[in-house]
Order: structure tokens, then C-alpha cells, then sequence
């Protein structure tokens, strides 16, 4: 199903699942198994990460087997390393394998300016050319803390209303750990006359090496309830076990707030998923 139909339907709000393709092929298998166990909370599609640091990767065995195994994909696509014609065959090959969906992205500027292509500036740039040149229905990025590069929110979101223009379906948020930021972004949004649906990004907590590489990556806020339970836990499974009672508490205000939808950062790993989601099923 296309992400223009998936979130206008009116039940429960829609579960979906980044992952990412595994460094090494052995890493595939223990992939497969936990989306197998993710399987039973039925999600609306699984979402496959592209080429982090801007490199042109090849998902396709991965995005094949995925979807072969019966579930949706959203690829994602990183566009700043990319040519046009380069794109041309990945949309054909998408096409052969069924794909309906495409996270469509600049990614991150590469430190090593020769990977730059040069053909898309902006993710705008791919949005519109995936329009004029597929039938693929297209998912964005969207920041409710402003993204890193930019002067400020206000810029941030004008930025987006032209992305979305160029023809994207769905706004899929950064993560976040305040709901606040996220329902003030989403009213920003809104007075800004973007109408697409905004669905907000939970990670669960799982270490603080993840909190403290996601934060320099990103603009992200550490609540100070999170802050403090960070120092006060000095292993991972407690730091898990707080990570889901907060995820849970995010979550359920964000149902209680009619939000479409929830895409869960995985991190390859179902376990802290499971229990949040036992909790609404
Ligand atoms: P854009 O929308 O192009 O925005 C980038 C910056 O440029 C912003 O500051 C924006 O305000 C500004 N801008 C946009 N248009 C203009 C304009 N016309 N003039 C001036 N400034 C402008 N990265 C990966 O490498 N692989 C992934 O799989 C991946 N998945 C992601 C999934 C989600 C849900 C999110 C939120 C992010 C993901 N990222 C991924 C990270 C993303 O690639 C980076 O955040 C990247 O730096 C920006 O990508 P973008 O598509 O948001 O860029």
C-alpha cells in the first residue's frame, strides 16, 4: 500500500520499523529474525536506512527479501551522492521488486567533498524528480528541533513547505524525547498550510553511547528526567528497562493526541520495541 493511502485510513494509528542494512551479510539473518518477531504488531511497512555518510549503497537483496517475505518497504534514498541517471536505474529497479514506497533525502554533506555529485542540491530536488519520473509515493524528514544546519526553526519549516510541495506524501520527524517540541512543530507546520501527515520518530533508549552520538548528530533535547536517570543508571538494562517505561509514556500521550502514526527507530533490535508495543496491543 502507498504511504498517501496507509495514513488516511481512520483506525488505530499506523506502526512502522526503521532498520538498517547490517555492516557485515552474516548481520542479514539476525535481522530477518527480529523483524520476524516484530512481525505480529502488524506493521504498516518496514523502513530500510540508505548509505549513512552519503555513500551510494545497494540494499537491493536486503529490500527484496524484506518485501518478498510480505512486508511493505519504504526504502530511504540519499540523493547528494547520487546522478540523476543513477537514480533513473533505482527507480527501475524498485519497480521490478514491487516497491511502492521512497524516503526521499539529501543526507548528510560528506566530509570528503568529492563525493558530492552535484545533480540534487536539496531533497526537494529528488522529491520532484522521483515525481516526474516514478509513481512511487514519497515519504520526507522532518525536524522538530530544526535541523542542524539550520539558521532557525522558521527557515527550517519554510524549507519544508517546498519540499513538500514538490510533491511529497508523508512527513516522518526526527527522534525526539520531549512531545512538547514535537506538538509545537507539528502547529508550526500547520500554520505554515502543510497538510501531509506527520509522523513522529520514537527511539528507545538503549545506552548512553546512543543518546550521546545521537545528540552530536542532531539537535535533540535530553529532558532532565532522562538526563537524570542516565547518570543514575550505570548498566544498560536498567537504562533499557527506564527507556521503555519513558518510550511508553511518549507514545501513549502521542496516541491520546490522534497522531497517525508512530515509526519506531529499531536499531536492529526488537526487544525494547516489543515491550512498548505489548503495552498498546
Ligand atoms: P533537506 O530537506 O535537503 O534539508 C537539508 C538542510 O537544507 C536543512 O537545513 C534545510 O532547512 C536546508 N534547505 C532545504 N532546502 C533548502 C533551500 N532550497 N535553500 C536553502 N536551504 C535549504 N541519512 C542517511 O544518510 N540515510 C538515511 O537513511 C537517513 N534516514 C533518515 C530518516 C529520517 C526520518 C530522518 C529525519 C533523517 C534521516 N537521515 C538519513 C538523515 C538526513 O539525511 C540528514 O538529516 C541530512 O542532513 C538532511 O537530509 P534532508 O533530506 O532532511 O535534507
Amino acid at each position: 500500500m502507498k504511504l498517501k493511502d496507509i495514513y488516511t485510513q481512520k483506525d488505530k494509528p499506523k506502526i512502522s520499523f526503521e532498520v538498517f542494512p547490517p555492516k557485515e551479510v552474516e548481520g542479514n539473518e539476525i535481522l530477518y529474525s527480529e523483524l520476524e518477531v516484530l512481525r505480529k504488531y502488524n506493521p504498516s511497512f518496514i523502513s530500510l536506512t540508505w548509505g549513512a555518510g552519503g555513500k551510494n549503497n545497494n540494499s537491493t537483496d536486503l529490500i527484496t527479501r524484506i518485501k518478498k517475505s510480505g512486508f511493505e518497504v519504504m526504502p530511504h534514498f540519499t540523493c547528494v551522492s547520487s546522478s540523476k541517471e543513477f537514480v533513473k536505474n533505482h527507480i527501475t529497479t524498485l519497480n521490478k521488486i514491487g516497491i511502492q514506497n521512497i524516503l526521499a533525502l539529501r543526507g548528510d554533506i560528506p566530509a570528503d567533498k568529492s563525493q558530492i555529485c552535484g545533480d540534487f542540491q536539496y531533497a526537494s530536488e529528488l522529491v520532484e524528480f522521483l515525481k516526474s519520473n516514478s509513481d512511487l509515493s514519497i515519504g520526507v524528514a522532518g525536524y522538530p528541533e530544526g535541523h542542524i544546519e539550520a539558521e532557525s526553526i522558521e527557515q527550517d519549516i519554510k524549507n519544508l513547505k517546498h519540499k513538500v510541495s514538490c510533491g511529497a506524501d508523508v512527513i516522518f520527524t526526527q527522534l525526539f524525547y520531549d512531545n512538547d517540541l514535537f506538538y509545537k512543530y507539528t502547529d508550526k507546520i500547520r500554520a505554515a498550510e502543510i497538510t501531509v501527515p506527520v509522523v513522529p520518530g520514537i527511539m528507545p533508549v538503549l545506552s548512553k553511547k546512543q543518546i550521546d552520538r545521537m545528540t552530536t548528530l542532531a539537535r535533540i533535547t535530553v529532558p532532565n528526567e532522562l538526563k537524570s536517570a542516565l547518570e543514575k543508571y550505570d548498566n544498560n538494562n536498567d537504562i533499557q528497562k527506564f527507556g521503555v517505561e519513558f518510550a511508553c509514556r511518549q507514545c501513549e500521550n502521542l496516541i491520546k493526541n490522534e497522531i497517525k502514526g508512530i515509526h519506531f527507530y529499531t536499531l536492529n533490535k526488537s526487544k525494547s520495541i516489543c515491550k512498548i508495543l505489548d503495552n498498546f496491543i
